[in-house]
């Protein structure tokens, strides 16, 4: 039996950094919402008992290294499975880029799996395996946008944001998460007003969203790679309504409404940046 899921990338409207926890991981507040960029994830029961990874691109492992190999082997061992899963991913979200791909793919591959074997888990249950994997793949689970806190996976959903163009630029550069944490000096911190991000989409108010955009891992990544900064730079010069730089980067992003300068702002990163998106918010929850 074959099946095929979408498995979308996220976007973070606000990423806050609240203190260092006792167990050593970083306390967050983030809001995140998925847009209509996404992996193509094929299922396939295989009677034998492997998994298998397979995708068009070098830049992912195919073995359990993959996010997506990690999901499928939690569930075969925690329901005790004895059957596999061959596992193809169509990948078009850019890896290592701060759109939480990998996070995605496994989430899709939990959804498929609690289908084609007939798990019954409710998206809850879902979502607390996820974290067991990594800490975005609760959020990916359930989709649409939403509240993060803890390292990620105490997930409080939200309304879709309000409708307009997200355009995504991702230098060609490798950005190490935890390269970034080490880096981010808490002290110092400007948090982002998490508060009026939340009630900017509890009211539908696009302006304040844009007011709001904030991740405090922006202004690390930005001082060791200057070249996010330029791509921030253009992307206001060519008319960008809000830019934020997503995760621990290195992709920015622009929130635009009007289509003409959305087409400007796509046309003009083109010019010097190879993986460049214009793409809508995924306002609903997965299916
Ligand atoms: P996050 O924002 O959650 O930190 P990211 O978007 O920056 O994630 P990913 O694209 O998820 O990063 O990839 C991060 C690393 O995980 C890469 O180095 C990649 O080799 C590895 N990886 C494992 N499985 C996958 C997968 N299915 N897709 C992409 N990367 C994967």
């Amino acid at each position: 039996m074959k099946m095929l899921i979408k498995a979308p990338a996220k976007i973070n409207l606000s990423l806050d950094v609240l203190y260092k926890r006792d167990d050593g991981f970083h306390e967050l507040e983030m809001i995140m919402t998925t847009i209509d960029l996404a992996d193509r994830i094929e299922l396939e029961l295989l009677d034998e008992n492997r998994i298998v990874v397979q995708s068009q691109t070098r830049f992912v492992p195919d073995d359990e290294r993959n996010l997506a190999y990690k999901a499928a082997s939690l569930v075969k061992d925690r329901f005790s499975i004895n059957k596999g899963v061959a596992i193809k991913i169509d990948k078009n979200i850019p890896v290592a880029a701060g759109l939480g791909g990998g996070s995605s793919d496994a989430a899709a591959v939990l959804r498929g799996l609690n289908k084609l074997w007939n798990l019954q888990l409710s998206i809850d249950e879902l979502a607390q395996l996820g974290a067991e994997i990594g800490s975005d793949v609760s959020f990916c689970v359930y989709g649409g946008t939403a509240l993060a806190k803890g390292k990620g996976e105490v997930i409080t959903p939200l309304p879709a944001p309000p409708k307009c163009w997200v355009v995504l630029a991702k230098p060609s550069i490798g950005v190490s998460t935890g390269e970034i944490y080490k880096k981010l000096e808490l002290e110092n911190l400007e948090h982002p007003d998490t508060q009026a991000m939340l009630e900017a989409i509890n009211t539908s108010n696009y302006e304040k969203m844009c007011r709001n955009l904030s991740n405090v891992l922006e202004s690390v990544t930005l001082n060791l790679h200057p070249e996010v900064k330029q791509i921030k730079r253009d992307m206001k010069r060519f008319g960008a309504d809000a830019v934020l730089m997503s995760g621990s980067g290195p992709t920015v992003f622009a929130l635009v409404q009007h289509d003409s300068r959305m087409q400007r702002i796509y046309n003009g990163l083109r010019g010097y940046c190879n993986q460049v998106f214009a793409v809508r918010i995924l306002g609903q929850p997965n299916e």
